[in-house]
């Protein structure tokens, strides 16, 4: 059964793959939070400088200009720490080193929700399949909340353990949970529309198809608009 999540967290940490993953899979519910609250914090861990069809574009001025956009949908959103990482796109694997890094991230920010991507949503109907940076950093992600991130054994340079309550992982075939997100859709399709670079059909076409998907969900949740994850409980 599906629960709508009516709660703020006090902090949060949201690590996606590519400058624009944080905006199109939880833009809505960070703009909540933001905005009841909680501090929010944002990793990014690519730099994206491969997200374009046009061999003439320079990857070094590409992401240059997607760390811009991202800077810019972050304050649209209410977001106070966003920090990109600078990993080749493509190239996210879910190693020990990245693992490391993300426990640090962790221990530092100390969230009490953690959002990322399912990585065991693949295949997406006939049209689309899951990006392996997102099935790797979603992977990785969990690995590091638990247990590496909660036990003191795990890299215990990177600080003291920290034990997040709750995970929320968007993009799933399997949502558990739902957040009302009626109150902040416009700031998402913004936020999305701030990268411009990510979309030949351009940034208003994205903010539609956007404010489309997150009406479906609202139906599904019995509000205007939504958005959907597949919750894991981390604390008993
Ligand atoms: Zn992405």
């Amino acid at each position: 059964m599906s629960v709508l999540l009516g709660e703020v967290p006090g902090c949060v940490l949201a690590v996606y793959a590519h400058p624009d993953d944080p905006d199109v899979s939880c833009g809505g519910t960070l703009a909540r939070w933001a905005r009841l609250g909680a501090d929010v914090h944002v990793v990014i861990c690519t730099n994206g400088d491969k997200g374009t069809t046009d061999p003439g574009v320079d990857p070094t001025a590409l992401a240059e200009r997607r760390a811009q956009e991202a800077k810019a949908a972050g304050e649209r959103l209410g977001v106070r720490h966003q920090h990109v990482l600078g990993y080749p796109d493509g190239e996210l694997d879910n190693t020990a080193e990245l693992r490391r890094e993300l426990v640090g991230w962790i221990r530092r920010v100390r969230p009490d929700a953690v959002l990322c991507p399912d990585p065991t949503a693949v295949f997406f109907g006939e049209d689309y399949y899951n990006h392996r940076d997102h099935r790797s950093i979603g992977f990785a992600v969990l690995d590091a909340l638990a247990p590496a991130a909660a036990l003191p054994h795990y890299f215990p340079e990177e600080g003291e353990a920290h034990q997040a309550e709750v995970a929320l992982l968007s993009g799933t075939l399997e949502p558990t949970v739902w957040i009302d997100v009626s109150a902040t859709i416009d700031d998402k399709a913004a936020a999305v529309a701030c990268h411009a670079s990510q979309f030949a059909d351009g940034p208003q076409w994205a903010a539609e198809a956007v404010r489309r998907r997150a009406e479906e969900d609202g139906r599904r949740a019995g509000v205007a608009f939504a958005e959907g994850f597949r919750r894991l409980r981390l604390v008993g």
